[in-house]
């Protein structure tokens, strides 16, 4: 189930002049069936499953038909950078190519903290989506910035990417309840 927080709000007060050069067409990404999000998001789960302590897994997908190109995860224990969007980013570059950003779409399990969001909005993904909202990564006793995903998206001058929230919400907050 969606939540009620499961709504695009990017283009919101957006001029057309305004579309990002990346991003997929709200149109087109609003054609996606909620099962082919929901499959890469289990798939993003997953991948979470692998950090219990910071359950932050992600994949990137094919948009035009939800295809896993690239996975990754949690590993900041490693390096201060790879949270698990940036560890999908580098896996995908290294196995496809620093290219067809704006076919793709990320998934991911928290909501994107301002590092990964504007790693991402530099790449020109096509969307994003995530799970638990930074309210929830925040209770859950987690380092937070009060920056949302969409106040980094609003902020940028040169492009926004399409923004989805509360896909497998109960499932994703699980995994932040439940972690070690
Ligand atoms: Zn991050």
């Amino acid at each position: 189930m969606i939540s009620r927080r499961g709504v695009l709000h990017c283009l919101c007060g957006l001029g057309l002049g305004a579309l990002a050069r990346g991003a997929l067409a709200s149109t087109s990404f609003s054609s996606i069936p909620m099962q082919q999000h929901e499959m890469a998001m289990r798939a993003a789960i997953t991948m979470a499953l692998q950090n219990p302590v910071y359950p932050f897994g992600a994949v990137i997908t094919d948009a035009s038909n939800g295809k896993v190109l690239a996975r990754g995860v949690n590993a900041a224990i490693d390096n201060p950078t790879l949270h698990g969007e940036i560890a999908c980013i580098n896996n995908y570059v290294s196995q496809h190519g620093n290219k067809n950003w704006s076919n793709c779409i990320l998934y991911t399990t928290g909501e994107p903290c301002p590092m990964c969001m504007s790693a991402l909005i530099w790449a020109n993904i096509g969307g994003i989506v995530y799970g638990s909202s930074m309210d929830i990564i925040q209770k859950s006793g987690i380092e937070a910035f009060a920056l949302s995903a969409k106040d980094i998206n609003q902020a940028s001058n040169f492009s926004q990417t399409v923004l989805l929230g509360g896909v497998l919400e109960a499932e994703c907050n699980a995994l932040f309840a439940n972690r070690k």
